[in-house]
């Protein structure tokens, strides 16, 4: 399929390169030069815009930060329109960042007033997955578009969810990652605890894996550097999920509940603590450097 893949960052780089890896025609487009260059040499094209790379294209994918980077892109800023109205065609757009399920709907009904399919399709999986092909994808939207979306989807991913109507697959997403961030602070303060007792984090973590303790962050993604081979935690918490990233999906736990007057006292901890672990100069780091919080005058 001709497909036009925008936003090539630490996910959408690996998620592109798996697709021309499958046989797609792939055309890339991203505001980094460099990343645009990574993705020509294995196979891709490259475009000036995200209007270039979706001219002919019956798919267009985006992995872009936040809300507002999806809703510019289609939208338009400035005045300027967007690539809803730029498009020639009908094709299947997926976007699959992480954004409010009231973002996605409101692109999602622009794109239906077009005749034009918008799927949100928020992934999880962490780079890791997506080098690997194995993301799982949470889709919101009809299910007639999920149908035509899935074949391009499992290039890229081995579980594919259809979460219901357009925002469902966000909702679904903001509530895993609510647990995720809970996950990775608690494991963070349950290594600090043990190390700070005497323990080899490498010996509690193995203990805690094998016992009730054990979950996602600690088994294949340990905070704690050194541990696991090829973590975020072991080449210096550099690139992989930020922590800004975390902080700004905490912030849409945290709007969801407020908008549904639900409780999430776990959760609003966990958007403190990534907001102080932020705000202290780690924006830019893996989230799993959380970790340096409890270790902070070693
Ligand atoms: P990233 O910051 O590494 O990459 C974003 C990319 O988008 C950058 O290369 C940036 O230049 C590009 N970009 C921004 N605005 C653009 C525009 N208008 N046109 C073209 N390119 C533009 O982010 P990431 O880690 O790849 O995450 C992308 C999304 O996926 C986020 O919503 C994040 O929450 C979600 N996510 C990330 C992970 C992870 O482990 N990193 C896991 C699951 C979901």
């Amino acid at each position: 399929m001709n497909i036009a893949f925008i936003g090539l960052g630490n996910m959408g780089a690996p998620m592109a390169s798996n697709l021309v890896k499958a046989g797609h025609s792939v055309t890339v487009f991203d505001l980094m030069e460099s990343a645009m260059q990574a993705l020509e040499s294995e196979g891709a094209s490259r475009a000036d815009s995200a209007e270039e790379a979706a001219h002919g294209a019956e798919v267009i994918i985006s992995m872009l930060p936040a809300g507002v980077h999806v809703k510019g892109l289609y939208l338009g800023r400035n005045g300027e329109p967007g690539l809803l109205d730029a498009v020639e065609g009908k094709p299947l757009v997926i976007d699959a960042s992480t954004i409010s399920p009231d973002d996605a709907r409101a692109v999602a009904a622009a794109a239906a007033e077009r005749g034009i399919t918008w799927l949100d399709a928020p992934v999880s999986g962490g780079v890791g997955g997506a080098k690997a092909g194995t993301l799982t994808f949470i889709v919101g939207g009809p299910q007639a578009g999920f149908d035509k979306a899935r074949p391009v989807l499992e290039a890229m991913g081995k579980n594919i969810f259809h979460a219901g109507d357009h925002g469902a697959g966000q909702v679904a997403k903001i509530c895993n990652n609510m647990l995720l961030g809970i996950l990775m602070s608690g494991t963070a303060e349950a290594l600090a605890l043990g190390v700070k007792n005497g323990m080899d984090p490498s010996v509690l973590s193995e203990i805690m894996k094998q016992s009730s303790g054990g979950n996602w962050a600690l088994n294949v993604y340990n905070p704690w550097p050194g541990v696991m081979e090829g973590s975020a935690a072991s080449r210096d918490y550099q690139g992989g999920f930020l922590t800004d990233l975390m902080a700004k999906d905490l912030g849409l736990a945290w709007e969801l509940a407020l908008g549904s007057k639900s409780s999430v006292p776990m959760g609003s901890q966990a958007r403190n603590l990534f907001a102080l672990h932020s705000a202290q100069g780690s924006g830019a780091l893996d989230f799993s450097s959380i970790q340096n919080l409890y270790r902070a005058g070693e």
